[in-house]
């Protein structure tokens, strides 16, 4: 297949009839762009009710790594579903967990052993990072980020800066936790320029925070994420992490980093935190991990990981299904699907890069491998977000039969599989084209 194909206006009838019907009958707290109602996918071509054909570039919020149904995911999915669907790996064992174990701890970066907890999504993973670090340090106080998202549990929420409206109606939330702005160069919040800051933001945790407010030798643990992914797909600089992470050290801090969306090869690394230099003490997982299959997972150095028996666990965590599904997903990682995100990363962002000669409303274009994004402004001068030209391009984009995604208050994330090729990001170009010149001139 070479392009979308739209038969219908949109939403198509079906997909009208079921939306009016989940107005009915499901929560209204979602939050939905548009109006896709999915009925089956494969790599990044997702039909609806109605048998239009969409170009997929969310893979699913970043969790289809692999591409929709990867035959050898499939495959291992059914394997596994003909022998065990369920046990719980909380008072039993699991085969396929313990192989999955055994494979994270040793991607896991750094040296020395590490081992895995198990849940089944991005906010479990984080949870568990958040309780871990207290078991462990038995401090209390946590330093989080502006922007961050780390899931909606009361725990991950706790941690979570991004929009008020996560946080609405749920105070208090889980105490100790002091957020700080991260390194968002193209609105440094000091108004500075790196390099010539020498890292401003960073040094004001130490000589500021540390120094007036914060007692170092009570914080647990700095939770965050390597490149902000709901915030805006912010990439810090190069030595940005290496700097705080050095900070973390000196006061017996654990580095926490959650790589939920932008680990399992999506960066062009296994680990975006390779691109960084840095060997986190704990590791959030989930997205990407099963390639759809719900999967969180949380790896710590060994001598980290040393809470007893009884203090943390969840029913479904590990299923031996999903772990099934992310062992195939990391075979294929492995084969060639993380150099795809690194090529195809390359190819994505210098087409982007051209546009933006063009368009003077695309204010920044950044990411790593296939985490990447544009930022929408209303003149590159002044950087005043234009948040509604954002909607537009979004929407229209859908009706030419592209999906895309918003983060942060005014960009567009492009994340599609890691399986993507050259032809399908010229097509999604091409599209992204069109609609920037009727939304923005
Ligand atoms: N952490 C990060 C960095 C995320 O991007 C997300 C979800 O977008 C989460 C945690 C929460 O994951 P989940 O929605 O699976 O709970």
């Amino acid at each position: 297949m070479k392009s979308p194909m739209i038969k219908t206006s949109l939403p198509g009838p079906r997909a009208r009839k079921l939306i009016e019907k989940d107005g009915t009958y499901v929560s209204p707290s979602y939050t939905r762009y548009y109006p896709l109602v999915v009925e089956k996918a494969r790599g990044l071509w997702v039909h609806d009710v109605d048998g239009n054909v969409f170009l997929d570039f969310t893979a699913g919020i970043a969790v289809c790594a692999t591409g929709h149904c990867h035959p050898r995911v499939i495959k291992a999915i059914k394997a596994q579903a003909d022998l065990l669907l369920h046990m719980s790996g909380t008072d039993f064992y699991y085969r396929t967990q313990i192989v999955l174990a055994e494979k994270l701890a040793c991607l896991a970066p750094g040296e020395g052993g590490k081992k895995v907890y198990f849940g089944n999504s991005g906010a479990e993973a984080v949870e568990a990072a958040f309780k871990l670090a207290r078991w462990h340090t038995q401090r209390e106080l946590n330093l989080a980020f502006y922007g961050a998202f780390h899931g909606r549990t009361m725990g991950a929420l706790s941690l979570t800066a991004s929009k008020t409206i996560q946080k609405k109606h749920y105070n208090p939330l889980v105490p100790g936790i002091t957020h700080i702005p991260y390194a968002y160069c193209y609105r440094c919040p000091y108004n500075l320029s790196y390099p010539q800051c020498g890292l401003g933001c960073v040094n004001w945790v130490e000589d500021t925070l540390f120094r007036t407010t914060i007692p170092p030798e009570e914080v647990a643990a700095i939770i965050v994420e390597p490149i902000q992914g709901e915030g805006g797909y912010i990439v810090p600089p190069p030595d940005f992490h290496l700097e705080l992470y050095r900070i973390a050290k000196k006061y017996g801090i654990l580095y926490v980093v959650d790589e939920v969306q932008t680990g399992m090869g999506r960066t062009g690394k296994m680990f975006a935190m390779e691109h960084f230099g840095v060997d986190p003490d704990i590791i959030a997982l989930a997205k990407g991990i099963a390639s759809g299959m719900p999967l969180g997972a949380l790896t710590a150095r060994a001598e980290i990981m040393d809470w007893e028996a009884g203090s943390h666990a969840s029913t479904f965590g590990g299923n031996p299904v999903s772990c099934q599904a992310a062992l195939a997903t990391i075979e294929l990682l492995e084969e060639g699907l993380i150099n795809n995100a690194v090529v195809q990363g390359e190819y994505l962002m210098a087409g982007l890069r051209e546009f933006q000669q063009s368009f003077e409303c695309m204010g920044d274009v950044r990411g790593k491998g296939l985490m990447v994004a544009v930022e929408f402004v209303k003149d590159r001068e002044n950087k005043k977000p234009a948040r509604e030209w954002r909607n537009e391009v979004i929407k229209k984009a859908f009706q030419k039969g592209l999906l895309l995604l918003g983060c942060g208050e005014n960009s567009i994330r492009f994340s599609p599989a890691l399986t993507v090729t050259a032809a399908e990001i010229d097509e999604c170009l091409s599209i992204f084209d069109d609609v920037v010149r009727e939304v923005a001139v």
